[in-house]
């Protein structure tokens, strides 16, 4: 069994796990005290003296056996997932075998990406050194449980970082099985530890002096309250925020598989993801094509109980996150919006809704100007390929577009006008360890994965020998 803590039960305020299939909690957990807390510091500072100076090998060694952990427990975590905040247990393998591979690419790869670079100059020898900066506070969402944690984790400890863990409320059994796939592969203790903590222990921990940066990945709102903090402290922050991804169809796309791909891009995690495609933008003369390839892929989405093998579209994560969404689908229709399928919750036990597609959604509707997390598909329809690009980028955030046309080179060239930290073209946005990820205007800054990643949380020391 992965060694799951269980926290003290004389705390303070208690963190709620409520299963959103059937709205019943499932355990509770006593939040930590400040007195556990400062401790759970002090350890990760002592911890930072010998972890600092472990060779990458035996980082690596260390993380490739998390990566066996993972693997080992990947039913157990998939089933915590989705009693937790309601994810298939299919697509909850797929995400402990994600957080694996990340591991395996940071070991591979991390002293290859933080290696000396000589820089030549007049002086007898000038380089750069990437070292370790200490304890690194992250402050994580509910709807990724495992894998934004592990992208976070695993550059930051093999730069030679220790990380501390503020996990999204819901899921602490996810967060501190998480805590405990590093103990069971051997990590040394205080290294990466998990703190059973509600939003508002965070800026105490910003302020406290031995932390030393901090990575945020969540909404705008907490994203700016964290840097705000962290600001006054002079403290590095790397920002993970939301979006309003677009997708844009041209005319000259292959319109059967971009409707095909855009259905999965908006339900993945039941349309609670960061990158899900959330405006569908389509040219005037695809429009109906589009329109009507896309319902019939989201009407067929089966939706139902998340530990079941063939279930794609499980629950929303908690009972406000659905108000919230089928407010944001009845003020769109209220403003004119098309309900062209679904709509609506779905009635009985726990927080599901249907797959919904609103048909000509324009500025001022929620569909238009929000972010829409859940399996809502909001479609605006553009005249020119001039008008789609321009709708894509009217939004005040900007992580990741898909853009879908014949011609490649037209592709490229309008991935240059596209407002984003990322764009793919003929494929839906998903994230890689191998590739940079991150956003542009409110959907934050800095970057996770690939060679960026791990150069987030370091100190890129400049050394030059004279004369
Ligand atoms: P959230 O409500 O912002 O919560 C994220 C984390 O921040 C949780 O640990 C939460 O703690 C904490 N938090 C909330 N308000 C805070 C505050 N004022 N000060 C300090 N900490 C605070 O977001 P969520 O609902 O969990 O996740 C959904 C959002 O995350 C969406 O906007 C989504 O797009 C975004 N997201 C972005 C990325 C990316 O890579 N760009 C990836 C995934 C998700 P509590 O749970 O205790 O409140």
């Amino acid at each position: 069994m992965v060694a799951f803590a269980v926290p003290d039960p004389m705390g303070g305020a208690r963190l709620r796990s409520v299963n959103p299939a059937t709205g019943e909690e499932i355990e509770s957990f006593a939040e930590f005290t400040a007195k556990e807390v400062d401790a759970c510091v002090a350890k990760a500072e002592a911890a930072f003296r010998n972890w600092r100076g472990t060779p990458f090998k035996d980082r690596a060694e260390r993380l490739r056996a998390v990566a066996e952990v993972l693997r080992r427990h990947a039913r157990e975590y998939a089933e915590t997932m989705a009693r937790e905040m309601g994810k298939p247990v299919h697509d909850g393998a797929a995400e402990v075998e994600k957080c694996a591979k990340a591991c395996e690419f940071y070991a591979d790869n991390a002293a290859k990406f933080l290696a000396d670079e000589t820089v030549a100059t007049e002086a007898k020898k000038s380089f750069l050194r990437y070292e370790p900066i200490g304890p690194v506070l992250a402050v994580m969402p509910w709807n990724f449980p495992l894998w934004q944690v592990f992208r976070f984790a695993a550059p930051a400890l093999m730069a030679g970082n220790v990380g501390l863990l503020k996990h999204a409320s819901n899921v602490t059994r996810c967060s501190l099985g998480i805590e405990g796939a590093f103990l069971e592969a051997g990590f040394p203790e205080g290294v990466f530890q998990s703190l059973v903590l509600g939003s508002g222990g965070v800026a105490p921990l910003v302020r406290d002096p031995r932390i030393k940066a901090v990575s945020v990945t969540g909404s705008e709102k907490a994203g700016a309250s964290v840097a705000e903090v962290a600001g006054a402290s002079v403290k590095k922050v790397v920002l993970e925020l939301g979006g309003s991804d677009p997708f844009v169809v041209l005319r000259d796309a292959d319109v059967e598989k971009a409707a095909k791909a855009g259905a999965e891009a908006r339900c993945i995690n039941a349309g609670q993801s960061c990158i899900a495609a959330k405006r569908f933008v389509i040219e005037a003369a695809v429009y109906d094509e589009f329109l009507a390839a896309f319902t019939d892929s989201m009407r067929h989405l089966r939706v139902g109980d998340p530990l079941r093998e063939d279930t794609q579209v499980g629950p929303l994560a908690r009972a406000d996150l659905r108000e919230e969404l089928d407010r944001q689908v009845l003020v769109s229709a209220e403003r004119g919006a098309k309900v062209h399928l679904g709509g609506k919750p779905i009635e009985g036990a726990g927080s599901f809704y249907r797959p919904t597609v609103l048909a000509d959604v324009r500025p001022g509707m929620p569909a238009y100007e929000e972010e829409v997390f859940g399996p809502v598909a909001a479609i605006a329809r553009a005249k020119d390929e001039r008008e789609a690009i321009r709708i894509a980028n009217d939004t005040r955030y900007g992580l990741g577009a898909s853009l879908w046309t014949r011609d490649v080179d037209r592709g490229l060239r309008l991935a240059g006008e596209l407002e984003a930290g990322m764009v793919s073209v003929n494929r839906r946005v998903q994230s890689d360890p191998r590739l940079p990820f991150g956003g542009v205007k409110a959907s934050g800054y800095g970057r996770e994965l690939g060679s960026l990643g791990i150069r987030e949380f370091v100190n890129a020391k400049t050394i030059v020998v004279g004369p």
